[in-house]
């Protein structure tokens, strides 16, 4: 029951793919293809495409998010971008602490805080992503490594910030890999983030936080992973290119 009190979100990831031009026919595809969806639809592109999806957008039950957001203002930053921004051009959401980014940017658990109070106190929402790589999993410190993340993270966060924030749950070895993480080992990793949002929050925050897998999750195997009581959404990166395929995921987590 908890789960159907939950925004169920299914939000694409497009890392760094489409020109503006290229995402502006996607969008097109999109919008009539999700129309219909019975959760809350995110596409999250890059920069460079963010003023032609929220102008595309407008009207329409997609909402538009950012890949990444700086943790200053504003000021001698070469190159990056600021939450006053992202907002100020109709931005709602941002990916933070995505495993590519720690992978090749040099992200922590700190900066991926840092970031994240930033984003919270300008007014985006968050999706914030944590997950264990291959090594850590066979070693068997899933649940610790996940655990300390997402406590890292979530410090300073406040308890109604909470309702601006989701989590994602993306095993590193399951993104952009074809291999996705079974529906059992997804519920379980979601649960327990769920148990330590409600160590951190209490119980109501807990049952109340939405918390994605993303990690190949494709047209397929959508509706299996998203039936799991803790899996209220995806983080879709691949398959959130095509949009027939996003729509099939958005139609499974409708159902789900
Ligand atoms: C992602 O980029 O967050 C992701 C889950 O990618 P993919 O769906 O391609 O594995």
């Amino acid at each position: 029951m908890d789960k159907l009190n939950r925004k169920a979100i299914i939000a694409g990831n497009w890392k760094m793919n489409k020109t503006a031009s290229e995402a502006a026919v996607l969008i097109d595809e999109l919008i009539p293809a999700v129309k219909d969806a019975g959760c809350e639809v995110v596409i999250c592109t890059p920069y460079t495409s963010l003023v032609t999806a929220v102008e595309k957008t407008k009207g329409t039950n997609i909402h538009v998010g950012a890949e990444n957001v700086h943790f200053e203002d504003h000021g001698a930053f070469t190159g990056e971008i600021s939450a006053s921004m992202l907002t100020d051009l109709g931005v709602e959401y941002v990916v933070i602490g995505h495993s590519e980014r720690r992978q090749y940017f040099a992200e922590t658990d700190q900066t991926v805080n840092k970031r994240t109070l930033a984003a919270l106190n300008g007014g985006l929402k968050v999706i914030l992503c944590v997950g264990e790589s291959l090594t850590q999993r066979e070693e068997g410190v899933t649940e610790e490594l996940v655990r300390m993340q997402v406590k890292i993270a979530l410090q300073g966060v406040t308890a109604e910030q909470m309702a601006n924030l989701v989590i994602a749950y993306e095993p590193v070895w399951a993104i952009g890999t074809g291999r996705t993480a079974t529906a059992d080992q997804a519920e379980e990793v979601c649960a327990q983030i769920r148990k330590v949002v409600g160590e951190l929050y209490g119980e109501a925050v807990a049952k109340a936080t939405t918390v994605q897998y993303g990690g190949s999750m494709n047209a397929k195997n959508a509706e299996e992973l998203l039936s799991k009581p803790d899996v209220d959404g995806g983080l879709i990166g691949g398959a959130s290119l095509k949009a027939p395929d996003f729509a099939a995921i958005v139609a499974a987590a409708t159902n789900g």
